[in-house]
Parts: structure tokens; sequence; C-alpha cells
């Protein structure tokens, strides 16, 4: 079966094309331009509409009060199904440092999740937020379960379902054999939650560390002598980074000298949103953690950020209005550089050949419909 999407402009990487088609088969997209209306079997008229290519969340814990690691069937069925209000068509399930068995059951239910939800945002694989971390580093994350990096642990994991990133901090013991490992099986080696000097990441980085985990937050800032990972994020053109655009994580500032230093080609955002997102204010927890929401901000009792709220199409529309980047540009930090770099197929382009993953975005950039390889899995109203 044949569904086109007539009338849009269309807004994919360096392309920004008002009155396009986009033809769709098979979870492919067949044909994506101007010219005579190609016939189909379902027509989209999405006249006043943008199409960009699905959000992908590669950092992501929760929403609709669910956390990933519940590991229950429930929990990646709601976020799944929640996330496509967001714009997401893709996400990478993200753990938290808690017991390895949870961390077990949490990829057993991502294998689940592919084989039996089809009605959610596609789950692209796994991204491990610890438990390798720095116990003075540890953010939110819970003291108890942290541990020395272990690639064993990841092997295991990664035998259940298959794991695409692992944020860690480099200066543990044997932290940059790990990171090597690591890029040996194709997974990527994140620096994050981290006092890790200079010095420290640029032998992680020359071993394959070429992702930063949510950049700049608990992360060795930079200093004119002491240049910390912050610093190497901004200088190293090879470096990717996870940007949270929530109002609480970064400030205009240091969103718009990203923009300036790195540019659209190294930026990817995220969420980092836990099981608060899309909820109201009040008591929540995070990895056994409590945690208190107010006005949006999601606090440990000790004032500790913990994680966000944000939903990711919020996220992008505050990238836009502080940076003013075209939206042919902005359109690689939310698909095309996780999709490249992390391997997630062909993603993050609205061209033929390509995923059928696509948002359609009001002049608001509100997301009113939502499709996934093809089918269309959410509208508004
Ligand atoms: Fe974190």
């Amino acid at each position: 079966m044949k569904t086109l999407i007539k009338n849009c402009r269309i807004i994919s990487p360096g392309r920004d094309l008002p009155g396009g088609n986009i033809l769709m088969e098979d979870g492919r997209i067949l044909f994506a331009g101007n010219g005579p209306v190609p016939p189909a079997d379902h027509v989209i008229d999405a006249k006043g509409l943008a199409a960009a290519p699905g959000f992908i969340d590669i950092h992501s814990h929760g929403r609709s009060n669910y956390d990933f690691c519940d590991g229950t069937p429930e929990a990646f069925a709601a976020i799944g199904r929640d996330k496509l209000q967001d714009g997401v068509t893709g996400f990478l399930a993200t753990s938290l440092s808690v017991s390895e068995d949870a961390l077990r059951d949490l990829c057993r239910q991502a294998e689940e999740y592919k084989k039996e939800v089809k009605d959610g945002a596609s789950l692209l694989g796994i991204h491990l937020e610890g438990p390798f971390f720095n116990p003075s580093c540890a953010g939110a994350q819970n003291p108890a379960y942290l541990q020395t990096p272990r690639i064993g642990l990841v092997d295991e994991l990664n035998a259940i379902s298959p794991v695409k990133k692992v944020s860690f901090s480099p200066e543990l013991p044997g932290g940059s054999e790990f990171t090597k490992e690591l890029a040996k099986r194709g997974i990527m080696p994140s620096g994050g939650h981290s006092e890790a000097d200079y010095e420290c990441f640029e032998r992680c980085r020359e071993a394959g560390m070429k992702h930063l985990t949510h950049f700049c937050n608990v992360m060795t800032p930079v200093h004119h002598l002491r240049f910390g990972m912050v610093g190497g994020g901004l200088m190293d053109d090879d470096v990717y980074v996870e940007m949270i655009c929530d109002g609480v994580h970064l400030c205009p500032q240091m969103i718009q000298l990203i923009t300036r230093v790195k540019g659209p080609e190294r930026m990817m955002l995220i969420t980092d949103s836990m099981r608060a997102a899309g909820m109201p204010d009040g008591n929540y927890s995070l990895g056994g953690l409590p945690v208190i929401v107010k006005d949006g901000c999601a606090r440990l009792t000790t004032g500790q950020v913990a994680g966000s709220t944000l939903r990711y199409h919020e996220g992008f529309k505050r990238l836009v209005d502080l940076t003013g980047l075209p939206l042919c540009e902005a359109v690689r930090c939310t698909s095309l550089n996780q999709a490249e770099s992390l391997h997630l197929g062909k993603r993050g382009r609205i061209e033929k050949d390509h995923v059928a993953d696509i948002v359609l975005l009001d002049e608001n950039l509100d997301v009113r419909m939502t499709i996934c390889s093809g089918c269309v899995r959410w509208k508004a109203d």
C-alpha cells in the first residue's frame, strides 16, 4: 500500500522545500520532492504543515509515570506510545545505575517490546547510563549501584538486547581499555558523570569515545588552565555532544556558544526525561531515589537536578528560538547525527530509500502527526 503526504514543506538536513510530496511504501520513502502528485492508496493532506525527520531520543528514562527501569511491559508500552505525542519515532531505552538483575529485566523487556508492541515509537537499542560512574559524580544516579567498568556485564546485556551506547566515567580504573573494548564491539563509548581531566578524555577519545553524555552536566568544566571534558567537547571536531534544552540543564548562552563552536553537525538533542515527563508536578522517583517535581523541574531531596520532564519537541523549539538555526540545519540535531553516529539505519533524512519516520509540525513547531515506518501512529485531536 502506498501512502502519500501531499502539500507539505519538506525539511530535511540541507534541504527546505515548500509544496512537497512524500510517497511511502513498505516503511520506506519512495519519493520526496516537487512535481506531479504521484498516485497513492492513501493520501494525507499536510497543507500548512512541515514534514521533518522523526525525532530520535537516544537518552530518555521515562515518561507518563513510567520508567524503563521498571522493567515491565506496561512501562515500555506507555513510554513508547506517549513519546509519539512529542514527535519521537525512535528511541534508545535508557537505563540508570540499578541492580544487574534490573538491567537484565530492562533488556528482556526491550526485546518483548520490539516483538509485541506495534503502536509505539521504534525501540532502536539500549543506552546504558551507568552503572560505571565515579561515586564523586553520581549526580542523581543511585550511589548504591555504582561499579567500575566491566565489559563482561555489557556483553551479557548486549546478548539479551543490542546495546548501542554506554555512558561512563572514563577516569575510573580500566577506563581507556573499556573504551577500546566498547568501540571494538561497535558500541559507542560516551563520557559523562565524570571528573576526568582533558588528558584523560583525550586518551579515551583517541580510543573511540566520540559522544559526551548530557554535555556540561556533571562533567569537568572548562578552565583556562585545566581544560576539562567540556573544553575537549567544545574543541574536538569528531565529538558529538548530547544537549538537554529544557531551560534547566543549560543556560541560553551556553546553548548559543555550543551552537557557534560545534555547529549543528555535532549536536544531539536529548530529553533525559524521567517518569514525570508529561505528568503534573508532584512526588516521583528515579532509580530508587525520591524526586520532587516543582514547576516542571525534577530534583532529589538534596536539591540535585534529577533528569528532566522535557518533551522532545519542546527542546527542539527552544533550540531554534535561542539560536535562530534554520530548520533544515536544526533537524540534524534531532535525528541525523544520532542515526549516523550510532548506526541506527537509514534515518534522519526525508529522501528516497530512507525509513519513513516523519513528524508533521505546525508553524509553532507543535506536533500534529507522527508517522513511524510509513504508518500514522499518532495525530493531534
Ligand atoms: Fe545522567
